[in-house]
């Protein structure tokens, strides 16, 4: 079973995101970016697939600019056996990446699809959905737990009422949520490793697909300071708090 897992290039999440002063979106220079955390959750349960002898072979895909060759790199060193980066220089919002990896499944065949269930950038929770819409193909999204027997997958998700699980059968998209799993350490070694494994660059343009951006940010601005809080000396003084601002 070959298993495709998406990996986005995001500013990294320790990160004190700072609004450029004309609002036309957040600083990044000199900025850190990671692997976005949930796709390093989505790498690592593909790798654990292939360690259980599940998955025979494990493909990150990347799409972005010539820097997401690290963020691939990172996929590599955790252990995924190839990487490919569709390069591009323009934003690209979740229906075009959803096309785009359309476009790498249907070369690439894989059996399964693991995404990160949100990129923390855009916070879209959309690429994975649509990506199995524009496939045809089922989808699980939010896995805290995934097994496979043969040509299904069982597929636990954290909803409201408690947890749920679903049966897919594969091919199908998954998309991760936090419980997953905990993704390894990356050791020295499996760095100087991976710098050995495939890493192919196709170039957006060749792939033929409709430049689709039907979404316009008008303006980004930080979020309103926060209040500092109150400290009561007493559980009877924190309810007449609580009383006296209509919040009980
Ligand atoms: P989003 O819909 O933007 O919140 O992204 C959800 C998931 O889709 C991410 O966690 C990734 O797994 C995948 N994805 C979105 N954009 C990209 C990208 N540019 N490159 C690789 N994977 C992506």
């Amino acid at each position: 079973m070959k298993v495709l897992v998406g990996v986005k290039r995001v500013v990294d999440f320790n990160t004190r995101i700072q609004v450029k002063s004309d609002g036309s979106g957040v600083q990044t220079d000199g900025v850190k970016f990671s692997m976005n955390p949930f796709d390093e959750i989505a790498v690592e349960e593909a790798i654990r697939l292939k360690e259980a002898g599940l998955a025979t072979e494990v493909i990150a895909v990347s799409i972005g600019g010539d820097k997401n060759q690290d963020t691939l790199r990172s996929a590599l060193a955790m252990g995924a056996d190839s990487a490919l980066l569709v390069k591009t220089d323009d934003e690209i919002q979740p229906l075009m990446a959803a096309k785009i990896l359309k476009n790498l499944v249907e070369q690439q065949q894989p059996k399964l699809v693991l995404l990160g269930k949100q990129a923390i950038d855009d916070d879209a929770n959309q690429t994975p959905q649509m990506l199995a819409g524009l496939l045809g193909w089922p989808q699980a999204t939010f896995a805290s737990k995934l097994e496979i027997d043969g040509d299904t997958a069982a597929v636990t998700r954290e909803v409201d009422a408690g947890l749920e699980t679903l049966s897919v059968d594969l091919p199908a998209v998954v998309s991760s949520d936090l419980r997953l799993n905990e993704p390894r350490y990356i050791k020295l070694p499996d760095i100087m490793k991976a710098k050995r494994k495939p890493l192919e660059v196709i170039d957006l343009a060749d792939l033929n697909i409709a430049a689709s951006a039907s979404i316009a940010t008008l303006k980004t601005s930080a979020p309103p300071q926060r209040q500092a809080g109150i400290k009561v000396e007493s559980s009877e003084a924190l309810v007449a708090e609580l009383k006296a601002r209509n919040l009980v």
